[in-house]
């Protein structure tokens, strides 16, 4: 399978090519060339399979010629270790909790699989891979998670001092090994600006064999719609004619992951995107007119997204039609009171605790619901302990803590750092 630019002007690359570029040179985003349709012997047989077995027959085909079987096979087991059940919140509705992996968010599943995908690639080679993000918080927690322990990788996370949660820098900080945190005293956007620079920086470059772990990163994207294949195999046959996936969304990976997921043969009757007042798409898919704007904050802050940039694969998946693309997708947006009340509610009413990404999906469906009828899946993209003080003043009781985050009570471990590029230069060469 080869992957070409979105803007066209570079020749396609391979699969290699593609995870370790991140972007191509013209700015556009990689997308598969063809989208594979899986046989319809899958299809009938899926129900008896388990979660990495439909990760297989559904990665496969995009990584074919690059990637063995057998390794392949090791990838997904490594990346989807832990489960995704498919919850029920009340008849006809389901949660798919993507939020049971060490970071408690579905961006495990994608920060997993393209840390084990470019180790595969770099085990053979001398010089070892250095991959620089930068983060707001969350992506970074889900990257050291990823490619902790992974041969051949070194990782090294920028983070803005004091301004990530307690939760995250924790996880970004205590691991050690071939994870490096560096504690910038500034913002995200000049950790952002460090990392950019190095990137350009020709000297640094010949001497060091750099990458990004960046969301938009086609290693990222893929194992996502294999959740939605899951989710599929486990509603009962009738429920599996009408099947409506809910999902919140901010940079419109997981969504553009759905689109995918329904090209390759699987029978989605309807896709809903959820935001919050970030609602570019929404209003796009409204009335046809793409306008981003600044991102707004919200309490559902993963989603604080103004100009998503999975806007254009959207967009190629749709056959560059607006008429196509409003026959699969229909748009909501929620204000954070809404979103407050549908998390109260929810509780009273089924005993189900929603994060405050859930409940906006959960209200795109409850709204969509009401003039159709179908099988109601919403993709509960976090845990609500994540949000405890939001989740908790709602439902007036305590969240139980999951099981494996008791655990990590480690040191912390931050190497503070100014926004000097010259010093974060020196630094990388020294490695
Ligand atoms: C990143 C994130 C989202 C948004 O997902 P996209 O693929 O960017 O649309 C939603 N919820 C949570 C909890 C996230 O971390």
């Amino acid at each position: 399978m080869k992957y070409y630019s979105t803007n066209q002007e570079v020749p396609p690359v391979t699969f290699r090519e593609a995870i370790f570029k991140g972007l191509p040179a013209d700015n556009g985003l990689f997308m598969p060339e063809s989208i594979p349709v899986l046989p319809s012997s899958f299809f009938e047989k899926i129900s008896e399979l388990t979660l990495p077995e439909i990760g297989f027959e559904v990665i496969r085909p995009f990584v074919l010629g690059e990637i063995s079987d057998n390794e392949l096979n090791e990838i997904i087991q490594s990346t989807l270790s832990f489960d995704i059940p498919l919850v029920k919140i009340k008849n006809g509705v389901y949660a798919l909790e993507l939020f049971h992996g060490p970071t408690l968010a579905f961006k495990d599943v994608g920060a997993r699989f393209l840390a084990h995908a470019l180790s595969h690639f770099t085990k053979k080679e001398e010089k070892k891979l250095t991959v620089l993000v930068a983060t707001s918080g969350d992506t970074g927690s889900a990257v050291a998670n990823g490619f902790h322990k992974v041969p051949g990788i070194e990782v090294i996370i920028l983070y803005p001092s004091g301004k990530v949660s307690e939760f995250q820098e924790q996880q970004m900080t205590t691991l050690g090994g071939n994870i490096t945190a560096l504690e910038l005293d500034g913002t995200f956007d000049d950790c952002q600006a460090l990392v950019k620079q190095a990137f350009l920086d020709k000297e640094l470059q010949a001497s060091k064999n750099l990458t990004s772990a960046n969301s938009i990163n086609m290693a990222r994207l893929l194992p996502q719609s294999v959740y939605y294949f899951y989710a599929w195999a486990q509603l009962s046959e009738q429920e599996k004619e009408s099947a409506i996936f809910s999902v919140p969304s901010g940079n419109y990976g997981n969504l553009s992951a759905g689109l995918i997921a329904q090209l390759m043969g699987l029978p989605v009757k309807h896709f809903l995107a959820c935001s919050n007042a970030n609602d570019t798409v929404p209003m796009y898919l409204w009335n046809q007119k793409f306008e981003p704007k600044p991102s707004v904050a919200t309490i559902s802050n993963a989603m604080d997204v103004g100009n998503p940039s999975n806007f254009v694969r959207m967009l190629h998946l749709s056959e560059n039609s607006y008429r196509t693309m409003i026959s699969r997708i229909t748009g909501y947006a929620y204000t954070d009171h809404s979103t407050l009340d549908a998390i109260r509610k929810t509780y009273a009413l089924t005993g189900y605790i929603l994060d405050p990404h859930g409940a906006v999906g959960y209200l795109g469906l409850s709204d969509y619901l009401k003039a159709n009828e179908g099988t109601g899946i919403v993709l509960e993209t976090a845990h609500p302990i994540k949000f405890r003080n939001t989740v908790e003043h709602q439902i007036l009781r305590e969240i139980p803590m999951p099981d494996h985050v008791l655990e990590t009570k480690l040191e912390k471990k931050s190497i503070p750092f100014n926004f000097d590029y010259i010093q974060f230069k020196n630094f990388l060469l020294d490695l």
